[in-house]
């Protein structure tokens, strides 16, 4: 018999599962606080729930929760963490510390069906989606304090949409990790219908991976633009009721002589002048025998100054962890036992 795992469920799930195996569901809360908030493997760990309880618990299902299986650590303290799943496939986290703020970035899926062109993630192909359970599971069991969440890592979150949703429920919610809304972002490159799901069921931020602003020229290097075109997501963004002050950025890597015109600055200036979204703009880290390099740091503090003026929100981000390869815009997994190059947009 497969034994159910907890992580994963919401609270309702959980009350359900309880009263489906005789046992009163006011232990649902206590439960998901030792498995979201304590990190606990084992049942026998929990204190405070009667032990005919756990008993019967154990006998049905496991925390569903687990331990990386390597690590390494960057000369700037960011540490790339790689797991498995229980089918065996693996995945990437990154941990980014930077003073009292301590960012994880999060895979959803091992390896990507994407095929961005300059993402070793998707160069590495795809081996499954991860559950709700395996993407939180990511927060909880490093050994680290969290403050922020991105869903940066491997895998397209518009691609496996449901599990991402609940996984931002599962984040926020006070029965589970209770971060902030604001603390967690999801990183998309934008699937026009995932995203409409994401403003209509989540409060978590959204950050969408342009790349150009020209829509022949992004779908050059992110083939989902063709299906599902930046402009049609952007309208999502601009027409949403934004009272509650959600933050929506658009990741912008800069590669010399690409992207980084006067032409590609106007149109930027263009799109984003009056809607309150953010442009983060990220060095390129050029793969191995790839000629292309990154925008210098004069020409990404032009483009910041010039959108900061024109009065739109602007940064030049640093990339993390480059030696270790967990580096801003490319984690690329390990599905076959082999840590590879990662390139991740980082917010
Ligand atoms: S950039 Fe993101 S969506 Fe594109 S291939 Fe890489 S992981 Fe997938």
């Amino acid at each position: 018999m497969k034994l159910r795992s907890i992580a994963g469920s919401d609270l309702k799930d959980t009350g359900d599962f309880l009263g489906s195996l005789g046992i009163d569901m006011r232990h649902s809360r206590r439960l998901l606080y030792w498995v979201y908030r304590k990190g606990i493997k084992s049942f026998g760990e929990i204190n405070d729930i009667p032990a005919a309880v756990l008993h019967i618990l154990s006998a049905n299902a496991v925390p569903g929760l687990s331990a990386p299986i390597a690590s390494e650590v960057s000369s700037d303290g960011s540490v790339r963490y790689l797991f498995s799943t229980a089918d065996g496939q693996s995945h990437e986290t990154v941990w980014l510390p930077d003073g009292k703020r301590s960012t994880v970035c999060v895979s959803v899926q091992s390896g990507c069906r994407m095929g961005c062109r300059f993402c070793a993630t998707g160069r590495n192909g795809w081996g499954g989606d991860l559950s709700a359970g395996e993407i939180v599971n990511q927060v909880i069991s490093i050994p680290h304090e969290v403050t922020h969440v991105v869903m940066m890592g491997m895998g397209e979150p518009g691609d496996n949409i449901d599990e991402a949703i609940r996984a931002c429920r599962i984040l926020t919610a006070e029965w589970g990790l209770a971060k902030g809304r604001s603390r967690v972002t999801v990183s998309t490159v934008g699937v026009t219908p995932s995203v409409k799901r994401l403003l209509e069921e989540t409060e978590c931020n959204i950050t969408l991976s342009l790349h150009s602003p020209f829509p022949e020229e992004r779908s050059e290097v992110i083939p989902a633009e063709k299906r599902w075109p930046f402009m049609e997501t952007l309208d999502l963004l601009r027409e949403y009721d934004n009272r509650r002050k959600r933050r929506f950025t658009v990741a912008y890597v800069m590669i010399n002589g690409k992207n980084d015109s006067g032409r590609h600055l106007e149109e930027l200036k263009h799109l984003f002048a009056g809607t309150g979204i953010r442009v983060n703009l990220l060095p390129y880290h050029p793969f191995e025998g790839d000629d292309l390099q990154s925008s210098g740091e004069d020409v990404m503090i032009k483009f910041k100054h010039e959108l900061v003026i024109s009065g739109i929100g602007a940064s030049v981000r640093k990339s993390r962890g480059s030696d270790i390869n967990a580096a801003c815009g490319m984690l690329a997994a390990n599905r076959r036992g082999r840590i590879v190059e990662t390139d991740k947009i980082q917010d």
